[in-house]
């Protein structure tokens, strides 16, 4: 049998999503008390992260709107430099493969929220000017673009606000796609996530959630929207957030067992090719033996385990991403 630790060694691994503590805390660089940080991601051989400029959803007003981008930006300069020389900021494929290569940590922008556009979708390309390679179209609650899976009535919200996508979000989806930015379908409701699918021009992806079939809740994807996954070339990246993996569960209860069930479903449902891996980790992600990103290791001794072969693991971990983003970059004009 493979050595797991041995071939996870030699991956490039890819967690597809992962958020930053702010305003403020503890510093990338140093050993924290965070699930992230370099020195984590270094014992556990976590090459690449993509990093959320996460923006919770608030008013859509103007006030609302405009603190939304200010924050987006103000996490995306941030995200930049939190690596300082020691790790690099990566905004294509082919940069995040050759860093690989040379056994450097990756930093990969990404944006959580199109609330953080503040209704101007102009504005995209100052996400992408900073590095951003994906944007998740909503939140919890829905915004301009789109209806989110979990509608927010504290802030008004009832069950559908645009019966999916609206024309801003629409408009957005095309902007992404001229900007060569993926779009990430975690969050939107189903008939948004359907839209997008059939909307972009390059395979949409959920960087974070998991199977509705496994674990009834409103943030995983049920067969329908796992098959349209599949027949646009998209993908879903499994999370390790315990209540998406088994209700009501706690971190502690949940094990890597558990998460790869998930995989498992997912990859005999629509193949290997439209699966990965995320931690959501420092945003609720982690679980026994996947506490923190020094532990990534846990999830390839038990991809081993159940018989995934190297190539298997490597498409998983990272080689589906890759592809996706470069179809992205492909698209872009
Ligand atoms: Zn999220």
């Amino acid at each position: 049998m493979t050595d797991p630790i041995a071939l996870h060694a030699t991956l490039l691994t890819i967690d597809t999503h992962i958020d930053i503590p702010w305003p403020d805390g503890p510093g990338f660089l140093d050993q924290t008390k965070r699930r992230v940080d370099l020195p984590k991601m270094q014992r556990g051989h976590m090459v690449a992260g993509c990093f959320a400029a996460y923006v919770p959803q608030g008013p859509i007003t103007p006030e609302g709107h405009e603190a939304a981008y200010a924050r987006a930006i103000a996490m995306l300069d941030h995200i930049r430099v939190m690596g300082q020389d020691r790790a690099r900021v990566c905004t294509s494929a082919d940069a995040i493969e050759a860093a690989h290569r040379a056994g450097a940590t990756v930093i990969v922008p990404c944006v959580e929220n199109g609330h953080a556009l503040g209704g101007d979708i102009s504005r995209l390309a100052a996400f992408a000017a900073r590095g951003a390679r994906y944007m998740t179209l909503t939140h919890n609650g829905h915004n301009m673009l789109a209806d989110s899976s979990n509608p927010r009535a504290d802030l008004g919200d009832g069950p559908t606000l645009h019966g999916g996508l609206s024309e801003t979000g629409r408009a957005a989806i095309a902007e992404m796609n001229r900007l060569g930015m993926m779009i990430d379908i975690a969050h939107v409701s189903k008939a948004s996530m359907l839209q997008a699918a059939e909307a972009s021009r390059t395979p949409v992806m959920s960087t974070h959630s998991c199977i509705k079939a496994l674990c009834d809740n409103p943030r995983n994807l049920d067969d329908e929207q796992l098959d349209a996954l599949r027949d646009v070339g998209g993908m879903i990246n499994i999370t390790a957030v315990s209540g998406f993996l088994r209700a009501g569960a706690k971190p502690e209860q949940i094990t890597p067992q558990d998460y790869v069930d998930h995989i498992d479903y997912a990859v005999k449902r629509i193949g290997l090719a439209h699966v990965g891996i995320s931690s959501d980790f420092d945003g609720g992600g982690g679980f026994t033996n996947w506490r923190d990103a020094a532990e990534c290791a846990a999830m390839t001794t038990e991809l081993v385990k159940r018989g995934y072969d190297a190539a298997a693991i490597a498409a998983l971990w990272g080689g589906n991403f890759i592809r996706i983003l470069r179809q992205a970059e492909a698209a872009a004009t």
